[in-house]
């Protein structure tokens, strides 16, 4: 298990990305994608979307 960020939803706003206390969340142009090997499952980038676009997968 892991948590996913949806390509469609994610507005490439960052702000999950300061939440990850392991760095498992990269920065990208459109969308920001989660290292499924480095996360560990915390659940705190989700509480922190405002789109509501990390779920567990
Ligand atoms: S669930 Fe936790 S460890 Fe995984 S990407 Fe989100 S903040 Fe990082
Ligand atoms: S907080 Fe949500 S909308 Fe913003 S970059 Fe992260 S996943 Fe995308």
């Amino acid at each position: 298990m892991a948590f996913m960020i949806s390509t469609t939803s994610c507005t490439a706003c960052g702000t999950c990305l300061p939440e990850c206390a392991v760095e498992a969340i990269s920065e990208g142009t459109e969308y920001y994608t989660i290292d499924a090997d480095a996360c560990i499952d915390c659940g705190a980038c989700e509480a922190a979307c405002p789109e509501g676009a990390i779920s567990e997968s």
